[in-house]
């Protein structure tokens, strides 16, 4: 064990579980509290690039990503309603090697699984929602809804958009509805094998205000996966989210070309959610308390790079713990910060923006990064250390 310091992560989803793995495996105490009662498969799908399977490299995870994921050979953007290609941005044999890695397209719970695969059952506490947080200078006390409470030495709050860690440090404050639904519905090989048409790995369908970007969920291409950007000016419901249906779709994307109908006509249940965010936070980190992920910079997903940044946090404070210490846990904190709010930033204003690989771009700034690679920022001279 290299410290007897120990770290408590709020929050066991894709950030909270990289960043316990990654702390796990260099040789520091972590505890993961969850509110969950525990995950199950739910009917969605994320991208992961280049960029964060070298992460997975480290984490001893990029084999099994790789072998249960897609892997499309191009992004295509295509004019929703007469189909013409505005993009086509290589990936498959292009991303490994010229981004060192892979870009696959993956099934979330199948992904989560794997995620979490190198911890052990006590590193991951189920059914444990924060309440509270003191950081008594010493070190941090936390209550959960259950009545019981927990000591550690640091808090990372991987705890999502609503994040309670964020709260403390800021205040309470809910996050903006960005008058953006998403609409998921996952479609099976069966349904699709209906259709005479071309299914392509990943594609977006665009148009003035609205799109659906659909993909393969496994390496075996039985799963399809749609998820939509649509306006819809209030969202009133306190659920995360709600059904929606084929009638609601058709009206959404009236006029967008037969293979998205065919999409339509093959949804059995599709669900709608809202999409929310949040300005950038004044600060990242207080005292032995620090954020990452979608408690520190949420973003509307259409980048499809969210999660990814929530990764790169994880492995980037961790990279900053080593350098820094835990003695000097405020400059390893400040030197996190540092090196991820740009990038984090660019990234944020991207997404929110809904431009990204809409027509011929080079994505390498995105997925050539390699943060094992990128030099540490001095956070007070702003050099290179
Ligand atoms: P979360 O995934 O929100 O995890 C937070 C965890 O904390 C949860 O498990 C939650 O239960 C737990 N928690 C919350 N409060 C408490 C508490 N008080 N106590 C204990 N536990 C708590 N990103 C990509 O990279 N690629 C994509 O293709 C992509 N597609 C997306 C599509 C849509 C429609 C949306 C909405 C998002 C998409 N994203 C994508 C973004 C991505 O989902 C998020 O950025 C990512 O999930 C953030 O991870 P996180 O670990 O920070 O937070």
């Amino acid at each position: 064990m290299k410290s007897e310091k120990r770290f408590a992560v709020i929050g066991a989803g894709l950030g909270g579980a990289a960043v316990a793995v990654l702390l796990k495996q260099a040789g520091y105490q972590v505890t993961v509290y969850e509110q969950a009662p525990e995950f199950s498969r739910l009917g969605a799908g994320i991208h992961i690039g280049p960029n964060v399977m070298k992460i997975f490299r480290r984490m001893g995870i990029e084999e099994k990503v790789s072998l249960m994921s897609s892997h499309p050979d191009f992004w295509f953007s295509r004019d929703g309603e007469t189909g013409e290609y505005m993009s086509r941005i290589p990936l498959g044999q292009y991303a490994l090697d010229n981004y060192g890695a892979a870009y696959v397209t993956v099934h979330r719970g199948d992904l989560h699984d794997v995620m979490l695969s190198p911890l052990d059952n006590q590193d991951v506490i189920f059914n444990k929602s924060l309440e509270t947080i003191d950081d008594t200078g010493d070190e941090v006390l936390m209550t959960f809804a259950d009545g019981t409470e927990a000591k550690a030495d640091f808090v990372i709050g991987a705890d999502g958009i609503n994040s309670k860690v964020r709260e403390t440090l800021l205040g309470k404050e809910e996050p903006s509805y960005s008058g953006w639904v998403a609409h998921r519905a996952l479609i099976t090989g069966e349904q699709l094998a209906k259709y005479d048409l071309n299914f392509e790995d990943c594609i977006k369908w665009w148009s003035e205000d609205r799109h659906m970007m659909v993909y393969y969920t496994t390496g075996k291409r039985d799963e399809y996966y749609y998820v939509t950007g649509v306006p819809e000016a209030e969202w009133n419901s306190p659920k995360a989210f709600v059904d929606s249906s084929q009638d609601e779709m058709r009206e959404a994307f009236a006029g967008y070309h037969e293979t998205v109908q065919a999409l339509i006509d093959a949804s059995t249940s599709i669900t709608k959610w809202p999409l929310k965010n949040r300005n950038p936070l004044p600060l990242w980190s207080q005292n032995r308390m620090v954020l990452l992920g979608d408690a520190c910079h949420p973003m509307k997903p259409h980048m499809a790079q969210g999660a990814c940044m929530a990764i790169e946090d994880a492995a980037m404070l961790v990279r900053c713990v080593d350098e820094a210490g835990l003695t000097e846990y405020e400059t390893a904190f400040a030197l996190y910060e540092a090196n991820r709010i740009e990038r984090a930033s660019r990234v944020q204003r991207t997404s929110n923006a809904n431009t990204w690989l809409r027509t011929q771009e080079d994505p390498a700034w995105c997925f050539g990064y390699d943060l094992y690679d990128a030099p540490l920022k001095d956070p007070l001279k702003g050099e290179v250390a």
